[in-house]
């Protein structure tokens, strides 16, 4: 396959080159000036060597070429949730919004990925219906013993990118780990080499701030500013300084998920560790609660609007490593439960965080071309270990890419999503740049007719994957 005259986005390149790509086997074979591989306007393919007679030539003048965005943080929920969501839907959506790589959570499936049992069961079931690739994390939670936790870390390390762990955690199934248990999970994590993911929210922050509000209540119902006042910026900078605290003077394999919170931003960033925000972060704020209600709820909540001109400038800095979607949909009577403290927590965001990012990231001039490429590819792949062969246009890497019309515009409607929830906040919005096709190892996964792809032919990637 011969991708003709696309203006390409390349690592570290401070702005676009028109070149040629040639494709062979689903790599990357060839990056060219254009017009040195073939000359579309010729019409005459048999002068350029390399190309075969009956090869696929998609003249891509015109369009803007990025490689493949990773989500490196989707809850896809199968097995165990699959009324929220599952594989295929979640990675069809992905494909959609140019999302070539997954990372899936431990968390939101049953059994929880905990152990190398589990991982397989899951895999196996997974396989058949990915339409991208995919990496997992393990999960360690509060209800290991030191010894077992051990075991389990040292099991699921070959196979997971990384493990998840949570300060403050409501699934019963998938428990918070005290200080000590981080702690122990931090240091044995970074002996396998790799990096331990914290949902870091304080639990003494938060239960206090529940009970000043129930209090002050009294039987009155609940509205968005309690749920918003239950979880306080101070619960994100707290649960950072523990987490530093506890993981020692080495903490480069600590990741902080989902920082919606500069300050807290900002003092991971400062340590060596390392961390992502979400679109919504960036796009939301507590006052729009009023308006979105449930659609907008997730934990931790949206911040003050003070804070996405503050994540922005952080991100933009590379003080937040990458973006994530934190995609975790959950159907209409988990969402509109008529009580903001009980609705489910969580937004399909995988088909909306590269187009998003790109229309108010690269082309409003917010993000610069290489910070915009780290943030929706390459830093989480080098963060997660899959460089060698995902991450950026580059020779040799798997050809994952996304082609994207920068003169039309995207309108986030609802009745277009693959998910199966299509609750987000982000409906109606209207984004500059428009997605055409999405590409998964030079092949077409997504383009006019829809999903193109079939179910299982994502792939399972591991650490070191090239
Ligand atoms: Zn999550």
């Amino acid at each position: 396959m011969l991708i003709a005259n696309a203006l390409a986005a390349l690592p570290g390149e401070k702005d676009f080159r028109r070149v040629d790509i040639l494709v062979r086997e689903g790599k990357i074979a060839r990056i060219a000036a254009a017009g040195s591989l073939a000359d579309v306007s010729a019409a005459d393919l048999s002068s350029a060597d390399s190309i075969l007679a009956d090869e696929e030539t998609i003249d891509a003048t015109g369009l803007m070429m990025f490689p493949g965005a990773i989500d490196p943080h989707v809850h896809f929920d199968e097995p165990g949730f699959t009324q929220r969501e599952d594989f295929l839907h979640g990675s069809s959506e992905a494909a959609r919004g140019g999302v070539t790589t997954v990372i899936d959570m431990p968390c939101t499936s049953l059994p929880p990925v905990t152990s190398l049992a589990a991982l397989k069961n899951k895999l196996a079931i997974v396989s058949k219906s990915a339409v991208v690739d995919f990496a997992f994390y393990g999960g360690v939670n509060g209800l290991f013993d030191d010894a077992s936790m051990d075991l389990a870390i040292d099991a699921l390390a070959p196979h997971v990118v990384g493990f998840k762990c949570y300060f403050v955690s409501g699934m019963e199934s998938f428990t918070a780990v005290t200080p000590e248990q981080f702690a122990r999970a931090y240091n044995r994590c970074a002996a396998a080499g790799r990096p331990l993911l914290l949902h870091a929210e304080d639990p003494a922050v938060i239960a206090a701030a529940e009970a000043a509000l129930g209090a002050a209540r009294g039987r009155k119902a609940p509205t968005w500013k309690d749920y918003y006042a239950s979880r306080p910026m101070e619960a994100e900078t707290a649960a950072c300084s523990a987490a530093l605290r506890l993981a020692g003077a080495r903490p480069r394999w600590l990741h902080i998920v989902h920082i919606g919170t500069a300050e807290a931003a900002a003092l991971v960033a400062a340590s060596g560790a390392s961390c992502e925000t979400c679109g919504h972060y960036l796009a939301f704020d507590e006052d729009d609660f009023q308006a979105l209600g449930a659609a907008l709820k997730t934990a931790p909540p949206v911040k003050e609007a003070s804070q996405k001109a503050l994540l922005w400038k952080l991100l933009a800095e590379g003080a937040i490593s990458f973006v994530a979607s934190d995609h975790a949909g959950a159907p209409d009577y988990e969402k509109f439960t008529g009580n903001p403290l009980s609705a489910y927590g969580g937004i399909p965001g995988t088909g909306t965080f590269f187009p998003y990012l790109l229309s108010e990231g690269l082309f409003a001039k917010r993000l610069s071309l290489p910070r915009f490429l780290e943030a929706t590819s390459g830093a989480a792949a080098a963060r997660y270990g899959i460089s060698g062969g995902k991450g950026s246009l580059a020779e040799g890497k798997d050809a994952d890419f996304v082609l994207v019309d920068p003169e039309a515009s995207t309108l986030l409607d609802p009745a277009s999503m693959y998910s199966k929830s299509r609750i987000t906040p982000f409906a109606g919005m209207r984004l500059a740049g428009r997605i055409k096709e999405t590409f998964v190892r030079g092949s077409r996964v997504y383009g006019e007719g829809g999903i193109l792809a079939l179910p299982g032919s994502g792939k399972f990637i591991q650490w070191g994957y090239r």
